[in-house]
């Protein structure tokens, strides 16, 4: 089977070392190696050369120890892994205003920002954007794990940042990463003798913008329950036949996209008053006329989506 286009946040090019994160003298030589490289996540954004070919600001030696030294006790610089041997950490400025955390990165190329990746990912490179992913997913973990969910006491990071333990001496529970598992699922169908496939749109995106359904998975549940179980409550079909296809980090803010192919059983839409404000089924040529802007008055969604990669991946086959 061939596939579209890249799937943007896979693939992070790193060995992720693990064996490292435990060896406390190796991370301290590391961190303070002239070779290692740092990236800086500010709340939701990364620090970043943005453009028509974004990419990671990766900082180095003395502007690496600076950013450092001023992170905090909570949130020291985290080991993501190693890009040909040399170390890479993150160092997280969040609890800095804005000004604070832009002069700590002032010596970088005047146009480096601090930026959302998801307003450069329609752009970025696979392998700039898994690293920016990478980077802002634990950060973000980071930031709802300082206080133990099952004591309340405050956790301190540790393992390179891959582990945040309490301090409670009666709990000591460790809290790993963790990533939200979300079914993203094309349900096709023929109708006409034409293949179409069902797309819907949440009111709160922009105007005339279509995407394959989605949904978080629920405990208890297996994915492709999960699959059939959110078509039903978001378009009201019966599906079958969930297929999985290909999974994608999604940092925003947290998730594992996991994405399907189903097949509908019936093809009366009725979104109810659930989260969808319309769906509809897309035969093959209006897709094409969206995606070539013959069609001005809808969109697909963004080129770094799995959702947009399921729709091309269809258009392949059909
Ligand atoms: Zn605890």
């Amino acid at each position: 089977m061939s596939m579209p286009h890249r799937l943007t946040y896979a693939g992070v090019p790193l060995d992720r070392a693990a064996d490292f994160r435990n060896d406390q003298d190796w991370l301290d030589r590391q961190r303070l190696s002239s070779q290692s490289l740092l990236l800086v996540v500010w709340r939701d954004c990364n620090l970043i050369i943005p453009g028509d070919n974004p990419h990671p600001v990766f900082l180095q030696g003395e502007q690496s120890t600076r950013a450092i030294d001023m992170t905090s006790k909570q949130l020291p610089p985290i080991f993501l892994g190693l890009q040909n041997q040399v170390a890479v950490f993150m160092a997280d400025l969040s609890h800095l205003e804005e000004a604070e955390a832009i002069e700590v990165v002032s010596n970088q190329p005047e146009d480096a920002t601090f930026v959302s990746l998801r307003s450069v990912g329609p752009l970025i490179s696979q392998k700039s954007g898994s690293l920016l992913a990478m980077a802002r997913a634990m950060a973000y973990w980071h930031h709802r794990h300082l206080y133990c969910g099952a004591c309340g006491a405050p956790t301190n990071s540790h393992s390179g940042g891959h582990v945040r333990q309490c301090v409670n001496k009666d709990c000591r529970v460790e809290h790993f990463p963790r990533t939200d598992p979300a079914v993203i699922m094309l349900v096709t169908t023929t109708l006409n003798d034409r293949p179409h496939c069902l797309l819907g749109r949440q009111a709160s995106w922009p105007d005339g913008r279509y995407s394959s359904l989605a949904g978080f998975v629920e405990p208890g549940e297996s994915l492709e329950t999960a699959v059939l179980r959110e078509v039903w409550e978001e378009s009201g079909i019966r599906a079958a036949e969930p297929r999985y296809l290909a999974s994608q980090p999604w940092p925003f803010p947290s998730s594992i996209m996991l994405g399907f192919t189903a097949r509908a059983l019936s093809h009366e839409i009725d979104v109810g008053s659930n989260e969808l404000e319309d769906a509809r089924w897309f035969s093959r040529a209006e897709i094409i006329d969206i995606d070539q802007h013959n069609d001005q008055d809808r969109e697909l969604s963004s080129r770094d989506s799995i959702a947009r990669w399921l729709i091309d991946d269809w258009l392949r086959q059909s």
